[in-house]
């Protein structure tokens, strides 16, 4: 017994976000360790892996066209599910190399998007295997989030979570530990980025690539009008003479660029709400939602939400790591939070 609680506390560990932008890893006792693109460079040719995380970002519209970049959890394809298990099992590797004791098997608990099928959950749950972990819980990312925004999942309270990533944006409204109301949608900081592509190429003849749109964003990005005027610089090719161009552009382009995604978000927020129980409504009310995710850095997000829906919104803290530190708190307490690993596994309840 005293043995294997030694061995248990070598064991470090890890809690995963397997993220459509970005995948981060926590080592129990040590933080976060991993924080890179979820981005994978394929040869097409000889279909063997050239580059993971942010050296294949980095390759994205610069490789020769044998060379093409794949975000594996964007598209929903099963295909892409075994270059999503590589990805995986790189980066487990690479923590675990670099740890002291690497022989005893880690547990991993992994947050996965709620939109994900039950093979594509195997698939995960092999691939934690394969790379060297002895069990793998799977969490879904709202129950991630909330519990990383310290939200009282485990008490009968409502809590509501809005998590916006990179290809999804899943609402939920948890209490007792289980999600009650919920909502994923594929409108995220993806579709805001093509968002600003085609703004920019029909207001202003500018093709812009997809870095680009996503600095624009980032520099210039809000949800309601703001009360100074933020403006940037957008470079790319004019759509008539194929030339390159540059033009100033400012966030009020954005806002407009953003308004009809930023509308659907919106609507569904909407739509939990109304299928929320009232008693648990009535504690969203009084607490507020929690944002999280990278696209709940939009500047304003929460105003534009407490104005259309009447419900506050609050951007949790360090927004991009809410998932991963939740999973490393279920980590921290698994005996505890068992649980809750098991009711995440909930059936979605139809449209
Ligand atoms: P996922 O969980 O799907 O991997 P993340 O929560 O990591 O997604 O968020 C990634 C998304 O957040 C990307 O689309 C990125 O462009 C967007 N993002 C990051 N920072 C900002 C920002 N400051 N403003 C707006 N969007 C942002
Ligand atoms: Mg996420």
């Amino acid at each position: 017994m005293i043995l294997r609680n030694i061995l248990k506390s070598f064991s470090q560990d890890l809690a995963i976000d397997l993220g459509t932008a970005n995948v981060l890893v926590y080592v129990k006792g040590e933080g976060i360790v991993v924080n890179e693109p979820s981005v994978v460079a394929i040869n097409k040719e000889t279909g063997r892996i050239v580059a993971i995380g942010k050296r294949a970002k980095e390759m994205v519209g610069r490789t020769p066209a044998s060379i093409v970049a794949v975000k594996p959890l964007t598209s929903g394809v099963v295909a892409d599910f075994e270059v999503t298990e590589q990805m995986l099992k790189y980066f487990i590797d690479r923590v675990r190399s670099g740890l002291a004791v690497s022989f005893i098997k880690p547990r991993v608990v992994v947050g996965i998007p709620s939109g994900v099928t039950e093979v594509e959950k195997r698939a995960v749950e092999n691939a934690a295997i394969n790379a060297g972990a002895s069990k793998a819980y799977l969490v879904e990312e709202p129950i991630a989030a909330a519990i990383g925004a310290r939200l009282p999942v485990n008490e009968a309270t409502g809590s509501m979570i809005v998590e916006i990533g990179g290809g999804t944006t899943e609402i939920a409204i948890i209490s007792l530990g289980g999600i009650v109301v919920h909502r994923s949608i594929r409108v995220a900081g993806n579709v805001f980025n093509q968002d600003i592509i085609d703004y920019m190429k029909e207001k202003y003849n500018l093709i812009i690539g997809e870095q680009t749109a996503e600095n624009i964003k980032i520099s210039l990005g809000c949800a309601f009008p703001l009360d100074e005027s933020l403006t940037d610089v957008a470079r790319g090719r004019d759509v008539i003479t194929g030339l390159p161009k540059e033009l100033e552009i400012t966030n009020k382009d954005i806002l407009k660029a953003l308004e009809k995604s930023l509308s659907s978000i919106i609507s569904s927020i909407k739509e939990v709400i109304e299928d929320s129980p009232p008693e648990l409504l009535i504690d969203v009310y009084r607490h507020g939602m929690v944002l999280s995710g990278g696209g709940s850095l939009l500047r304003n997000l929460d105003k534009l939400i407490y104005k259309e829906t009447n419900v506050p919104a609050i951007v949790a803290e360090d927004p991009l790591t809410t998932v991963v530190r939740g999973a490393g708190i279920i980590l921290e307490e698994i005996d505890v939070l068992g649980n809750i690993l098991a009711k995440s596994d909930y059936k979605k309840p139809p449209k």
